[in-house]
């Protein structure tokens, strides 16, 4: 299996952040997506990815637009540059929490769209209540990716699958309640456009049993989201398994081989 997205760089993990790789690679995870928010999380992130053997995005949140220096373009360009750094992002919009102006949002994530495009690389991208205005920014630029935690309806659910992109879902789709909507939507995803994430160290599955003693997520508990998709779809682990690490590679690691 392979998480496709993990926020490596949280203090949450700073106490015990090999152990938490070792974990993961002991429980058949063998590639992550470390998640850069910011840039000095995207450094953090790709010295982590070179520590452990991983894959990470260098980008600026749409929490973190605000603070994007005048510069952030040929910042992100030269992070990118990197062999290990193999997405955009995390970029979009969140008009859910409104930590930055939206209007900030949308020319950060704009920029960050451009450079992807650019870059022939692929976008990791945030959607959270903004899926109209995400149809717009989307619409003025030709980018593969992922839409990262997909948590809307199903209108733009198809919007995206009809762009192209791939879509992550996370242990959201394990909670009965908020994830309802959710679930009911994982038949319509095609296998071959599906990833799973943990998006650790949140969004703690809640069908994990034993429960573990504390909220942090983390990438070994992945299993429990593919669990939870093999069964929303009427098939097997080991399917849904295999067609989101091929999708990951195909999306991600395609540019790999030719670098190394
Ligand atoms: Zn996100």
């Amino acid at each position: 299996m392979i998480d496709a997205g993990v926020n490596l760089t949280s203090s949450q993990f700073d106490k015990d952040r090999a152990d938490v790789v070792a974990r993961a690679k002991a429980n058949h995870i063998s590639n992550m997506l470390l998640i850069g928010c910011d840039l000095p999380s995207s450094e953090q992130s790709l010295a982590l990815a070179n520590t452990h053997q991983l894959v990470s995005t260098a980008g600026i949140h749409p929490h973190d637009a605000k603070d994007a220096p005048d510069d952030f373009i040929a910042q992100i360009t030269h992070l990118a540059k990197s062999p290990q750094v193999v997405a955009i992002g995390e970029c979009g919009l969140d008009f859910n929490r409104d930590f930055s102006p939206r209007d900030i949002q949308a020319h950060v994530c704009n920029e960050q769209f451009k450079l992807a495009q650019q870059l022939d690389m692929p976008a990791y991208i945030h959607e959270r209540d903004a899926h109209e205005h995400m149809k717009t920014l989307l619409s003025d630029h030709q980018i593969k990716g992922v839409l990262h935690c997909f948590t809307g309806d199903k209108q733009a659910l198809k919007f995206y699958l009809d762009y192209g992109l791939m879509i992550g879902i996370t242990g959201w789709v394990c909670d009965e309640r908020r994830g309802q909507q959710l679930r009911e939507l994982i038949p319509y995803i095609p296998n071959d456009r599906l990833l799973i994430e943990t998006d650790a160290p949140y969004l703690l599955p809640r069908t994990l049993s034993p429960k573990p003693k504390s909220r942090r997520n983390e990438p070994a508990y992945l299993l429990a989201v593919v669990t939870q998709i093999a069964e929303l779809k009427s098939t097997d682990f080991d399917t849904i398994a295999m067609h989101s690490s091929a999708n990951f590679n195909a999306l991600f690691m395609a540019n790999q081989s030719s670098i190394s």
